[in-house]
């Protein structure tokens, strides 16, 4: 860690003038700060964290590991990191990628205007001099004419409300708020709550430390094998031999992923020999996106999403040996990749082993903490820690809890009291000169997501520039636009089977939250031509005034 990083300056020489002002020090805040210095521009990066690297900084849990794999899981704009970076396997794990983090933070010098141990606590914007100003929990009163948000998908971890959470005498921990020094379990009594892409990377591990698991499942989720493995030299060479071009490959596909051949039948144009034949080879190559791509509809068409839901349960069945636990653990409630599609090292194989218990939580709901464990409706266990692997306040949250209005307007939590709404996931109006990366309504989480954070900082630097140069000091997305582009996002959700599955994807692990649905799922390319066309048109949709 820098000198520079730690150094707390007093709160009278924390007043400064920016040109932009970057909340949020993760993969999205570090490109924005690099892109907006290239354009010239005085920028600062105010980071709750005492470390850069958002996510990949707080998520620390036993066996986080990233579902996209490593070679492509990077950033692309400079070729000499991507040729430099060795990833030492097919997927990377936390430490890894935060290693990757720090190494860019370094190789750009991005340090010195990265405010680390700072949580934005309002920003607001003065209509009569079109500036925001940005207050921190240290102090800081920071202006610029630009804000932009950074602030993260994942990035507001919550630990449901459960009564008596204050009385249990055991330690407790959520997977995004992870210890640094990690923790310990061996030889205890564990108990973990929740069993999606969190739950499901740590509970083998932790399994193998405890005395004894129980893992509370209140939905399951369908898992496929990861098949990690150690990098293989001849492909990171034939892979990086063709990074350019890989990276101009992934940009046309639905999830900027490239390797996986589009698919061109139908599930049900095909036999069931066939068809199981297909799966199999995606069950054993290992990663969820080669899977769901093997026939066009598998996300669109009940009939053919069940002939590959019915495929994993299956699997399950043939690998959980009491049935009665396989049952519980295969999925019937959702389609298969309606709910993010769990990557897993040996999950559904944890559940043979003598000191793992699953409780279903459906059944027989939790009803409190007590001082020495879990109550549900069926009875009492005993713990002496209990794992939260129970998710975010995803896609909103972190927005939400940030004081952000114009003059003396509604906050934009109250804008958003009915559900998130914006023009491309990019901005809001109403709160012109704020601009939202991978923000609700932008292909974001259905993506590959550095691909997605290079592209919407691409369109916002080339934006600013553009109003620089013409002196336009102000832009925000017309009424019309917005709605419109609301309406389209939530059409293009309801044509597919995603609103089947009560996800984060709609807010729905959120008691109280709209049920809306975020990410645009109509993929990539259309909506990176969007956005360019809008460009192109000098900024269509959009309101820009002196
Ligand atoms: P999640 O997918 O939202 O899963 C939370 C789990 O906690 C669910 O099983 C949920 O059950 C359960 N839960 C929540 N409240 C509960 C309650 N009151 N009682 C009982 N169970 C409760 O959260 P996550 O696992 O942290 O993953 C979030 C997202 O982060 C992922 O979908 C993925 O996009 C990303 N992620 C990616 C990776 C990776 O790249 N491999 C790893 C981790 C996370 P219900 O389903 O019934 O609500």
């Amino acid at each position: 860690m820098s000198e520079v990083m730690e150094r707390r300056p007093d709160a009278a020489a924390r007043a400064v003038d920016l040109d932009a002002i970057v909340v949020g020090g993760g993969l999205g805040g570090l490109y924005a700060l690099n892109r907006l210095r290239k354009l010239g521009l005085k920028a600062r990066v105010f980071e709750a964290g005492s470390g850069v690297g958002g996510t990949w900084f707080w998520n620390r849990y036993p066996g986080a590991r990233c579902d996209v794999e490593s070679l492509e899981y990077s950033y692309a704009f400079d070729n000499d990191l991507q040729q430099e970076w060795h990833w030492p396997e097919r997927y990377g794990n936390q430490s890894e990628i935060l290693a990757y983090i720090n190494h860019v933070a370094d190789r750009f010098d991005l340090r010195k205007d990265v405010q680390l141990n700072t949580r934005v606590t309002s920003a607001s914007f003065d209509p009569a001099v079109n500036k925001w100003t940005v207050r921190t929990d240290q102090g800081d009163v920071v202006t610029a004419p630009f804000c932009i948000m950074a602030t993260g998908n994942l990035s507001t971890p919550r630990v449901p409300d459960f009564k008596g959470i204050e009385r249990f005498k055991g330690k407790w921990y959520h997977s995004g708020l992870w210890p640094h020094e990690g923790v310990d379990f061996t030889g205890l009594r564990v108990a973990v709550i929740g069993t999606g892409s969190s739950g499901v990377q740590m509970i083998p591990l932790i399994a193998k430390q405890a005395k004894h698991l129980h893992v509370f499942q209140r939905t399951a989720n369908f898992s496929l094998p990861a098949r990690n493995a150690p990098m293989d030299p001849v492909r990171e060479a034939s892979h990086k031999a063709e990074y350019v071009e890989r990276r101009a490959a992934a940009m046309l596909t639905p999830f900027c992923i490239a390797g996986h051949p589009a698919p061109t039948k139908s599930a049900l144009d095909v036999p069931e020999d066939e068809r199981n034949a297909q799966y199999e080879a995606k069950w054993a190559e290992g990663g969820s996106i080669s899977f769901l791509y093997s026939y066009t509809d598998l996300l669109v068409n009940k009939e053919a999403n069940d002939t590959a839901s019915e495929f994993v349960r299956n699997k399950i069945r043939s690998i959980v040996k009491d049935q009665a636990v396989a049952e519980l653990l295969a999925p019937k409630d959702h389609p298969i990749g309606t709910k993010r599609l769990c990557l897993d090292t040996n999950y559904y194989e944890t559940y043979n082993r003598d000191n793992v218990t699953l409780v279903d939580v459906r059944s027989a709901p939790i009803q409190e903490l007590t001082e020495t464990g879990v109550r549900t409706s069926a009875g009492e266990y005993e713990f002496d820690a209990i794992v939260f692997a129970t998710g975010f306040d995803a896609m909103t949250g972190a927005l939400r809890e940030i004081d952000i209005r114009v003059g003396n307007g509604p906050t934009l939590a109250e804008k958003w009291a009915n559900g998130p709404t914006t023009y491309l996931g990019l901005m809001i109006s109403g709160f012109p000169n704020m601009f939202v990366i991978t923000g609700p309504g932008s292909p974001s989480v259905k993506t590959q997501m550095i691909a997605a954070i290079e592209q919407h900082m691409n369109w916002i630097g080339d934006c600013v520039a553009y109003l620089r140069e013409r002196d336009l000091k102000r832009i925000e997305p017309s009424q019309k636009a917005e709605e419109e582009w609301v309406q389209h996002v939530n059409d293009v959700a309801d044509s597919t089977l995603y609103p089947m599955a009560n996800s984060w994807y709609l807010g729905s692990n959120i008691p109280g939250k709209p049920r809306v649905f975020m990410p645009y799922v109509g993929g990539f390319v259309p909506y990176k031509a969007k956005c360019d066309a809008v460009a192109a048109n000098g900024y269509e949709g959009f309101v820009l005034s002196r």
